[in-house]
């Protein structure tokens, strides 16, 4: 396998959401096109960043992009295999990088490492839930089969000249109605008094407490007593997101212990160093909570396969992991590997927003397509972020 390319490109996002924390509408993401050459011919794979960082084309065209572009052809296979590798490929992108500090490093690699897999697998003319499938293995308890997957909608965000009950009602009958397991909404952005109407109109389209989550963003800070925690807590909803600061363990733990709800978290940390810290200090129960990690955000997916890997070690299942934030790659691994659902943006038209118009979905379940990769080309809103970059 021979690299003949690499291109990154930095686009503007453009939303006008907002969170408890950020407004997304100065926003970029990079594009990357990796071309590969192999035996059966030349192959372009398509990498987008995910959501709620920023690109990353600095870091890509500084360091990254020319690291790969100066390797041989024999620096990316096994020895023992004789076969391309993707363990080789993610250490050729870490040469000379030491450990910690991951930063925006993490995103960088992930971006870049997910055009390499869909470039793999489209010259294995795979989707790449096939190809994980059959070379990493999908989970083997009877579950939901590869190709398949849970699938929730998120939303609720604020926007500027939206933010009542009314439109949280509009946004989650149209998640039902299109087929979402779930709906998820954000709190923590305006008066307890709003969001408590918020998430009492979400209630009354579902029909039950349990088929709305929240996530708050890290607003709750790390007081583990917070009064509004309580009232949430009091919904009897799916799980509460991220109630405090990401890295700050004891608090998670003091807010776990205070509330009844389960805890989702994991999406802004991003490697599996602080997977292996989270798992131990932060409290969480396997089976009850679920863990977030962001594969783009997160050095892609061989990192990935690392804090699957210790968190099985510690009794949390695949079913336990669903990945933040409505991205084709977390599709195709959620359904490839067997993790508990895929996440994405039910209601706006957004590069997050849905899947690719060949994955159909039904009754809480994605069914994905045969087409080779991972289908950033069969969903417009993202795929034209690539316009004349395939050339
Ligand atoms: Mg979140």
């Amino acid at each position: 396998m021979k690299i003949v390319s690499i291109h990154e490109r930095t686009v503007p996002l453009e939303s006008e959401t907002s969170n408890a924390a950020i407004s997304f509408s100065t926003m970029t993401a990079s594009a990357v096109v990796v071309e590969i050459e192999t035996a059966k011919g030349r192959f372009k794979g398509l990498g987008f960043s995910s959501y709620g960082r920023y690109g990353h084309g600095g870091l890509l065209n500084e360091r990254f992009i020319p690291r790969l572009l100066n390797a041989q052809p024999e620096d990316f296979i096994d020895q023992a295999e004789g076969n391309f590798s993707m363990l080789n490929f993610w250490d050729v992108l870490m040469q000379n990088e030491k450990e910690g500090g991951h930063g925006e490093r993490s995103g960088a690699v992930g971006v870049i490492e997910t055009a390499m897999w869909d470039a793999w697998a489209k010259s294995e003319d795979l989707p790449l839930w096939a190809l994980l499938a059959r070379d990493v293995g999908h989970a083997d308890d009877g579950g939901v089969a590869a190709g398949e997957t849970v699938i929730y909608g998120s939303g609720g965000h604020y926007r500027n000249d939206a933010v009542d009950a009314q439109d949280i009602a509009d946004e989650a009958r149209k998640c039902f109605d299109d087929g979402y397991a779930w709906f998820k909404i954000k709190v923590g952005g305006v008066s307890p008094v709003l969001d408590n109407k918020r998430i009492e109109a979400a209630i009354r389209v579902a029909g039950a407490s349990q088929l709305i989550a929240v996530d708050a963003n890290c607003s709750f800070g790390n007081n583990g007593l917070n009064v509004y925690l309580k009232q949430i807590d009091e919904f009897s909803l799916r799980w509460i997101e991220e109630p405090v600061n990401p890295l700050d363990y004891e608090a998670l733990t003091a807010t776990i212990k205070s509330i009844q709800t389960p805890v989702a978290t994991g999406e802004n940390i991003f490697a599996v160093a602080d997977v292996v810290n989270l798992l131990r200090y932060g409290g969480l129960t396997p089976g009850r909570d679920t863990l977030q990690m962001d594969i783009v955000l997160s050095y892609g997916i061989t990192e990935f396969l690392r804090m699957l890997s210790f968190a099985e070690s510690g009794g949390w299942s695949r079913r336990d992991f669903i990945p933040h934030a409505g991205h084709q790659l977390a599709l195709h691994v959620s359904s490839g590997l067997g993790l508990g659902g895929h996440e994405t943006a039910s209601v706006l038209d957004t590069p997050f927003s849905s899947v690719s118009v060949d994955t159909k979905i039904e009754d809480g379940y994605a069914y994905l397509s045969d087409k080779p990769g991972i289908g950033i080309e069969y969903k417009p809103s993202l795929y034209k972020y690539f316009d004349g970059m395939l050339n």
